[in-house]
């Protein structure tokens, strides 16, 4: 007999549609996988040698719960740098991946009952993580406001039950970046309506020309106080397999967190954690130039494929590495031939029909969109999207 919290959340959404892509590619079929979380990239050299050198030093014990001191004093150094405020190393968590680092947060905020405000579409594992914790997801539409939620949506849904608010910029998946107006307005909410924030800027390395991703800290400092700052290198380095994240917020947070990890995970890689920090002290500039020509580039190609398409406007990708496609029109077209379409639908015949995988909306609350992540290699991106655009113009 299982809990009965095993029954309230599904396994990640984007992860079974990773399954599904590798199904049928084992079936002899040549499927081109747009469904990565993940940019291809090769290791960042000063990564490499941070690994190396720490496992030369014979680095095997562990460290104290919440990472390295030398490391969270670096991440103090980035914070500081990002947010044009000082960050010491009691405010600073040291985490297997931002997910760990967002799972603390929930743990460590939320009692059973409380409400999260989450805009939708969202990350799958935001409203997992508050129902874990015993939470209730509140979400706030954005599809009627370019996929960025309206205030006043966020404010009429605040109740004397709501603890946070979830700020996902840039956006997974859908490639939005909140500007200042916005990112003020949700910090003086927060700060009227005593409420935390969760702020996650895991795609902060890629805002887009003209696009800037801010610090919703640096906008609004009144709100630091109630701001938990998550970020990873999983994205920004292309090193999802190496799990370091953080989070940063205030120290008492900070300390119920550490509490936590102590008898979860304790804490993350060693050897990770050293090559994290010769990152930070060495710099790479050269590879995350390198990585950042590589989105633009694949960004470029991808938009000019995808406005061909007829029935489905041009994707906001203005930070991230995700297309987030709105097939509301094609969906308008399909009933009025009496068929009813949902983006599982279409994902399903894009497998099918164009050996393309895509992540359906559905698995971020939203049965009309399709992810599609551009992080992968070039010319296979070209082959995947002008399928796409074939198989989804042949629809109209
Ligand atoms: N936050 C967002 C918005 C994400 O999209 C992801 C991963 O896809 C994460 C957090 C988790 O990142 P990590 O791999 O560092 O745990």
């Amino acid at each position: 007999m299982l809990a009965h919290r095993t029954t309230l959340f599904k396994s990640s959404g984007t992860a079974a549609a990773r399954v599904a892509a590798k199904a049928a590619a084992a079936s002899g079929r040549e499927i081109i996988d747009l469904t990565a979380g993940e940019i291809w990239s090769d290791l960042a050299p000063s990564v490499r040698d941070g690994a190396i050198a720490a496992i030369n030093r014979n680095l095997n014990r562990y460290t104290d719960t919440v990472g390295l001191l030398e490391l969270r004093q670096a991440l103090a150094c980035k914070i500081s740098a990002e947010t044009a405020q000082s960050w010491s190393v009691d405010e600073i968590a040291v985490t297997s991946g931002a997910k760990q680092a967002l799972f603390n947060a929930a743990m460590a905020l939320l009692t059973p009952g409380d409400e999260v405000l989450i805009p939708a579409p969202y990350w799958t594992t935001f409203p997992a993580q508050v129902v874990i914790a015993g939470g209730t997801p509140v979400f706030i539409e954005t599809r009627n406001s370019n996929f960025v939620p309206r205030l006043m949506d966020l404010a009429a849904a605040v109740t004397s039950k709501t603890k946070a608010i979830v700020v996902n910029t840039p956006n997974n998946p859908t490639g939005t970046i909140y500007d200042r107006d916005t990112l003020a307005g949700i910090a003086q909410l927060a700060i009227d309506r005593n409420l935390w924030i969760i702020f996650d800027e895991c795609y902060g390395a890629f805002a887009h020309e003209p696009h800037t991703h801010q610090s919703i800290v640096t906008v609004a400092p009144g709100a630091r106080d109630r701001t938990l700052i998550v970020n990873s290198f999983s994205k920004s380095l292309a090193l999802t397999g190496w799990r370091i994240g953080y989070l940063a917020g205030p120290a008492p947070v900070i300390s119920a967190v550490k509490a936590l990890q102590s008898h979860t995970t304790s804490n993350p890689n060693v050897i990770a954690q050293h090559a994290l920090l010769h990152f930070l002290e060495r710099g790479d500039p050269a590879f995350q130039q390198q990585l950042q020509r590589q989105l633009t580039g694949a960004r470029a190609l991808g938009l000019s494929i995808l406005s061909t398409l007829t029935l489905v406007p041009r994707p906001a990708a203005q930070g991230g590495f995700y297309f987030y496609l709105d097939l509301t029109g094609l969906q308008r077209c399909a009933n009025r031939r009496g068929r009813q379409l949902n983006s599982d639908d279409v994902v399903n015949a894009l497998l099918l029909d164009a050996g393309v995988a895509t992540v359906s909306g559905t698995a971020f609350g939203d049965p009309a969109g399709v992810r599609l992540s551009y992080g992968i290699d070039l010319e296979l991106l070209d082959e995947g999207l002008r399928r796409l655009t074939a198989a989804l113009n042949a629809w109209n």
